[in-house]
């Protein structure tokens, strides 16, 4: 116990010095009850499709001559092992990227190609769902940081924006550079967000309505990777949206040094 020593020596100095202590303290008793919180959570969302999964293994005996219950069953134990399987990836990206503040060893990174892999690996979900998936507008634009971090958190965005809409709308991705300023934005003309949850839905397991969200595949977790993959990278997520309207969500990170001069000039030429 270190602060018991330090508030003593402290005292002395005059209340202010004290007063820091007792912030300090309450900042960790906040980060206790924030790791208590998400394994809490961690636990509530593996008990589903594990007890589901024990479920339909019991069933599948006795169901054994009839082909077309093993056949349903089957079908949905892999819908849950695939649940299972999403939820641990999203729980071990999210912890690789809270453990470090700074990425390991930032290289050069295309956002155009980040993009351009996010909205491939979209492709199909978005046809199947009858969305128009677009890339609106690409500026050039390069960062220091990890590819694949960028990519999962654009895919994430994208992948939302699909779920979230009703079908014959579209979803449109941009780039854009402005004073050192990478933007990637992903607009969606879908169920949007009321303003009281704007800032919730970036809290690990928040989701706005979690029966929905779950027959959708999600795991509550996708806008947290977002939000800490952009600061990772010293960037930010923005988020703009009306209900019943759309949202845009938007990264934005700081464009690499080496890059600034070239998507300069290919501004000045229109
Ligand atoms: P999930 O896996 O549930 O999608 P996310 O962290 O990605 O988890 O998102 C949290 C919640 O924010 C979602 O459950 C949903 O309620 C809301 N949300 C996210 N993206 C959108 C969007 N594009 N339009 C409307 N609501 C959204």
């Amino acid at each position: 116990d270190t602060t018991r020593p330090m508030y003593v020596r402290a005292a002395p100095l005059g209340t202010r010095f004290i007063v820091l202590i007792a912030e300090d303290r309450s900042e960790a008793e906040r980060l206790e009850e924030v790791r208590r919180d998400f394994i809490a959570n961690i636990s509530h969302e593996l008990k589903t499709p594990i007890g589901a999964v024990s479920l339909l293994a019991e069933a599948l005996e006795p169901a054994a001559d009839e082909p077309d219950r093993v056949r349903r069953f089957a079908t949905r134990l892999s819908t849950e092992a695939a649940r299972l399987a999403q939820i641990t990836s999203d729980i071990i990206s999210l912890s690789r990227l809270q453990a470090s503040d700074v990425l390991n060893a930032p290289s050069e990174v295309s956002i155009n190609q980040v993009v351009s892999r996010a909205i491939e690996q979209n492709r199909v979900t978005a046809e199947g769902r009858g969305i128009d998936l677009v890339l609106a507008r690409a500026k050039h634009a390069k960062v220091m940081g990890d590819a694949q971090t960028l990519e999962v958190a654009v895919h994430n965005l994208i992948a939302n924006a699909i779920a979230y809409s009703p079908e014959g709308t579209r979803v449109g991705v941009g780039i854009d550079v402005d004073d050192g300023v990478v933007s990637i934005a992903v607009t969606d003309q879908g169920i949007g967000i009321a303003p009281e949850d704007q800032d919730r839905v970036f809290e690990r397991f928040f989701r706005v309505d979690p029966a929905r969200a779950r027959a959708t595949g999600g795991t509550g977790l996708g806008l947290s990777i977002v939000k800490h993959a952009a600061q990772n990278h010293g960037g930010q997520v923005r988020l703009w949206s009306q209900p019943g309207r759309g949202s845009t969500f938007t990264i934005q990170l700081p464009q690499a040094a080496t890059d600034a001069g070239s998507a300069a000039d290919r501004t000045n030429e229109g």
